[in-house]
């Protein structure tokens, strides 16, 4: 048994890792200051004699006796990590210094939840785990893609520096039940739409494309990739290649849900990603790993999990 720190461990992910980790025999401390995550996302939880819900902010250090570090806290949908820019890049600066100073306390092993938005919009196609991004540094999303990107430096310094045990994992567009119905984020906001009979907000003409994985394919290569030997750090790609425009997403959701919402066209964001598909040949090499949900089951389940919405 394991006495592993999860931060960020009330949000969407965090909560299907806690309850993993907790299902796999280990104890928990999930540490959260619930700004997009919430005390109901991991009540199944409260009452197990191995699980702790610590409210903290990673913007301040924290003292535990850990083996392991998953570093998950950070808003993640961009109408939350923009509603407080400043916010969001302390949340990923300080918030890695303040876990990677813990992991350097206790010896633990430490991995940092990095994403595709690091590539920024991707010149490369699919992104591969050497490819080092296309990334405005001045922009509305750079709070979320640079505060990820620093937090990749530090870990890396820490590791070259302190020889902290690190991992960093790069996880591209996940999707699942627990995510909120107001995230923002394209398969809630499209789902959700779909079954209250709403139009279906298509920002931009809906060619951009996405990549969109299962929670529970994540969850699987994200203790795949924390129990490889310490001699592989990555970065490596999580995510599933499937690829599809946001129009087809649509599409699909209308199809699935049998619903009447119409298609409504909205200005594209601004540095809004134009394509986005992740190369995991290293993941299927060195964690023998690849997603194994498809979009449509995918989607079924996610349907299924807001049902309550259905007009
Ligand atoms: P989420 O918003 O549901 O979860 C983030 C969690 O971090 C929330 O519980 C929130 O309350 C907590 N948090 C935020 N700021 C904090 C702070 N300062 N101190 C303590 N806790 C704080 O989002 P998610 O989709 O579950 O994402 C989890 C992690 O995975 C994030 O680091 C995100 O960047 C990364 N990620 C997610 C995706 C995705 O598609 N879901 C893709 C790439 C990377
Ligand atoms: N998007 C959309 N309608 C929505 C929400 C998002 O068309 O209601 C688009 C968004 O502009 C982007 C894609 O869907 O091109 C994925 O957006 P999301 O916020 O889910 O993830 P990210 O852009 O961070 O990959």
């Amino acid at each position: 048994m394991k006495k592993i720190l999860v931060s960020g461990g009330a949000g969407f992910i965090g909560s299907h890792l806690c309850t993993r980790l907790i299902k796999d025999g280990h104890k928990v401390i999930c540490l959260d200051n619930l700004f997009t995550g919430s005390e109901e996302n991991i009540a199944h939880l409260k009452g197990n004699p191995h699980f702790e819900f610590v409210l903290h902010d990673v913007e301040f250090p924290y003292e535990a006796e850990v083996d392991e570090i998953y570093n998950l806290a950070c808003p993640a949908s961009p109408i939350h990590y923009q509603h407080d820019a400043i916010k969001t890049i302390k949340t990923s600066v300080l918030g890695a210094i303040n876990m990677l100073g813990l992991a350097k306390k206790t010896n633990a092993k430490i991995m940092q939840a990095s994403t595709s938005e690091i590539y920024g919009d991707p010149i490369i196609h699919p992104q591969v785990e050497s490819y080092w991004g296309n990334v405005n540094p001045i922009g509305i999303r750079s709070c979320y893609d640079e505060g990820k990107r620093c937090a990749e430096t530090l870990f890396m310094d820490y590791h070259r520096q302190n020889g902290i045990r690190i991992k960093i994992i790069r996880i591209f567009n996940t999707y699942g039940p627990r995510m909120l119905p107001d995230d923002g984020r394209v398969v809630s906001n499209f789902v959700v739409q779909a079954l209250r009979n709403e139009d279906i907000t298509i920002y931009g003409s809906g060619a951009q494309t996405r990549s969109f994985q299962y929670v529970d394919d994540l969850i699987e290569g994200m203790v795949r990739m924390m129990n490889t030997e310490d001699e592989f750090i990555g970065p490596i790609n999580l995510g599933n290649p499937c690829e599809f425009s946001i129009l087809e997403l649509a599409e699909k959701v209308i199809e699935l849900t049998g619903s009447q919402s119409k298609l409504i066209f909205k200005p594209l964001p601004h540095d809004d990603p134009r394509q986005r598909k992740p190369d995991i040949t290293l993941a299927k090499s060195k964690l023998l790993w690849q997603p194994a949900i498809g979009l449509e089951e995918g989607l079924r389940r996610m349907i299924e999990y807001f049902g309550k919405y259905r007009s």
